[in-house]
Order: C-alpha cells, then structure tokens, then sequence
C-alpha cells in the first residue's frame, strides 16, 4: 500500500516535468507571401526541424494566383495548393494556403486577425516571415501583418475567440539581399547542406513556379532542359550559392570557425525587435541543430 502511494506520487512528479522538458516538440510557422517562399528561404531548416522530431508548419498568405503567364484565377490557385500539400508531404511540414488573391495582398485588419489565429492555434515557439523592405508588395504586407501580429498573439481582447498564447514567441526574418533603408543582418545562421538535396525535392514539387513562371519572367526559361528529369538537376544548380561574408561570420558563431568553414549551403535568419528577445542559450534551444 505504501509502496502502492511512493510510486503514484513520484509519478505525479515526474510526469508533469517530462512534459515540459526538451522532449516537448518544438512548434515553428514560417508565414510566406506565396506557395514556395517559406520553401525557398527555410525549406532546409525546416526538413531538419522535422528530422529532429519537432513540428513546422507552412502558411502562404495569398493563393498565388496571379504567378504564371498562361494560367490564372481559381484553377491556378488549386493548383498551386495541390504542389504546396506534395511540397509540404516531401519536407514533413504541414502546409496551408489562405485565399487571398495574390499580387494584391494589402495589411488589412481582418488578414491580421488571421494570423493572429494561426499563430496561437500553432501554439507557435518561433514565427519566420518576410522583412519588410523586401521587393514583392505581397512580401512586404506579409511582413506588416506578422509584425502586427507579433504583440497581438497575446492580447486576449483581440481575436477574443482563440485563447492568446502566454508565451511571446520569437519572431525572426528570412533572409533577404535588400540594402534600403538597412540590410538584413544574420543572428543565426543554419547548415542545410544535410538537407540540401531534400529542399530541392520541395522546390521540384512547384512546377508551376520553377519550371514554369520564374524562368518566364525572368527570362531564362530558354536554358532550361526538356526532359523532366533533368529539370531538376538544372533547378539545383540554380539554387547554389555558397554562403556570403555576413551568413560565414555567424556560421563561425554557432558552428566554430572550422565546422562553418566546411558548410556548402545556409540558410539564416535574423531577430524582430518584437516578440521575445531570445539569449544566446535560448537560441539553442530553439534551433537545436547549432550544436
Ligand atoms: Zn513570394
């Protein structure tokens, strides 16, 4: 009987603190603009988030219907969900698609109610999005709602139907080359290159988008191969670059000078003045691949 109570009671003890220890799957959202942002500029992080047993979730503010020269409206936004889901399936994220037209996205506070939703039902530790600086009008509204966001999550009078997170998250920006008014500056910086070929898979599942729109408008699509299996070599090799002088100098921070000298791709992100300011332990925590 005695026995019986010890036990009961050191398992009232222990099983509550097992469930907040580190064993408690990390929840990350990345909010893009369009249906392969968050795969173009987190793809990588993303799929070792997953590798490591923690949850992400994918949001595209807008449907993307208005990214091709050919095909447009409803069935272009169908079928952009369709290879956002499989690009999804391929890293393990879950993927959604809000329908907002694309190309005329506007910070609206209906759209903020949204994501304000979306963050706290993730119940979201981390929020990657856009700087808004960036290039693309859908960006940078994006990048408007998540920061108008990022004090909301916690307000319960606002969006009073979704119980307001307790816990500020720590929002970050995706990576981006813009200079005006200032740069982006990378706080953390993550190896892909594990995963490198995985991210490529993802990128491989927007047609729409790689083999289709991008090379259109940017007026490339001669150089690209016929033959659908060799696309995705020619996608790959597009999408090399060897990390940059700012993303090495905080590879060295969280991977040491020689580890970061060796790292083939990157992706790095930096720290919104909003939400939780995050300790360099922290960030750890949070990004358990820099160890
Ligand atoms: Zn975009």
């Amino acid at each position: 009987m005695k026995i019986t109570f010890y036990l009961l009671a050191l398992l009232w003890i222990v099983l509550p603190m097992s469930a907040f220890s580190q064993n408690k799957p990390l929840k990350i959202i990345m909010i893009g603009a369009h249906p392969d942002d968050c795969d173009i500029k987190g793809g990588g992080t993303a799929a070792l988030f997953v590798q490591m047993g923690h949850q992400v979730k994918f949001v595209s503010v807008t449907n993307g219907d208005a990214g091709h020269m050919e095909e447009g409206g409803g069935m272009l936004a169908k079928r952009r969900m369709a290879e956002a889901k499989e690009a999804g399936r391929r890293l393990g994220v879950t993927y959604d698609v809000l329908d907002h037209h694309d190309g005329e996205l506007l910070a609206t506070l209906p759209i903020r109610l949204e994501i304000i939703r979306i963050i706290r039902e993730w119940d979201a530790d981390v929020v990657i999005s856009h700087r808004s600086n960036d290039y693309h009008p859908d960006h940078r509204y994006t990048a408007v709602l998540v920061q108008d966001a990022a004090y909301m999550v916690g307000v319960p009078n606002i969006a009073a139907d979704t119980p307001p997170l307790r816990k500020n998250p720590v929002f970050l920006y995706f990576q981006d080359n813009f200079q005006k008014p200032n740069p982006f500056e990378p706080d953390i910086a993550v190896d892909i290159s594990s995963v490198f070929d995985k991210k490529i898979d993802a990128l491989d599942a927007h047609e729409s988008q790689f083999y289709e729109w991008l090379p259109w408008i940017g007026n490339y699509a001669e150089e690209m191969p016929k033959e659908k299996e060799a696309k995705k070599g020619w996608l790959k090799s597009k999408r090399v670059f060897a990390p940059n002088s700012l993303t090495l100098a905080a590879l060295k921070i969280w991977y040491g000078e020689s580890k970061a000298g060796q790292v083939n791709y990157a992706e790095s992100f930096e720290i919104c003045e909003y939400g939780t300011q995050p300790s360099k332990e922290e960030i750890k925590r949070l990004f358990p691949m820099l160890q």
